[in-house]
């Protein structure tokens, strides 16, 4: 049995609302690269309608994926409108994929397939541990936001190369160089006396 199945006791008249737990563990996307660290919901109100039912609900689910940049946990709130309608009426609405055959003999409907889909196409495609994430360095591999490496990075753009010798030349300045020697010398007076 589905771990999603939806109740409609046939002799629904009146709107209801009902809200089901959602294990994502039950629902086999382990393909899809995404786990699962709570409970999530599916809060659903079914509405009966001319030949059948209008179901309309949010689907609430917190996944977690990796880092796009560092590979770390990221964890992410899914939060998904949906609309759909069972129709009794087998002829009705082909060209609609809002709009699902539902016989009259049928009393459940299985809402797996359709969370499923609804969290696939809500996962971000790059998922972020944080905003200011800084990634892996390319050169040796550290995580960048737990260490600082010393590694030159490779990538810099080659119309700036040319400049890079002058800001090293900027740093140690002769005007420096001379404070310190004339420190020393003071220091060396208080020394003697
Ligand atoms: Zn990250
Ligand atoms: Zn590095």
């Amino acid at each position: 049995m589905s771990p999603l199945e939806l109740d409609i006791p046939g002799a629904t008249t009146v709107a209801f609302t009902t809200v089901l737990p959602v294990d994502g563990a039950l629902l086999e996307l382990e393909g899809a690269g995404v786990s699962f660290s709570a409970a999530g919901r599916v809060t659903v109100e079914v509405a009966p309608v001319n030949e059948g039912f209008l179901v309309t609900g949010i689907l609430e689910i917190p996944v977690e994926l990796a880092c796009s940049r560092c590979l770390a946990p990221a964890e992410h709130r899914i939060l998904e409108h949906f609309r759909i309608v069972l129709s009794r009426d087998s002829s009705a609405g082909d060209a609609d994929d809002e709009w699902v055959f539902f016989a009259h003999d049928e009393r459940t409907f299985d809402l797996a397939p359709l969370v499923r889909d609804l969290i696939i196409v809500a996962l971000p495609a790059k998922p972020l541990c944080d905003d200011r994430c800084l990634g892996l360095c390319p050169v040796c591999g550290s995580d960048r936001n737990q260490t600082r490496c010393h590694c030159i990075n490779s990538t810099i753009d080659p119309r700036w190369a040319g400049l890079l010798p002058l800001a090293v030349n900027g740093d140690v300045s002769p005007d420096k160089e001379e404070a310190s020697h004339g420190t020393t010398e003071e220091e060396d007076i208080q020394d003697q006396a």
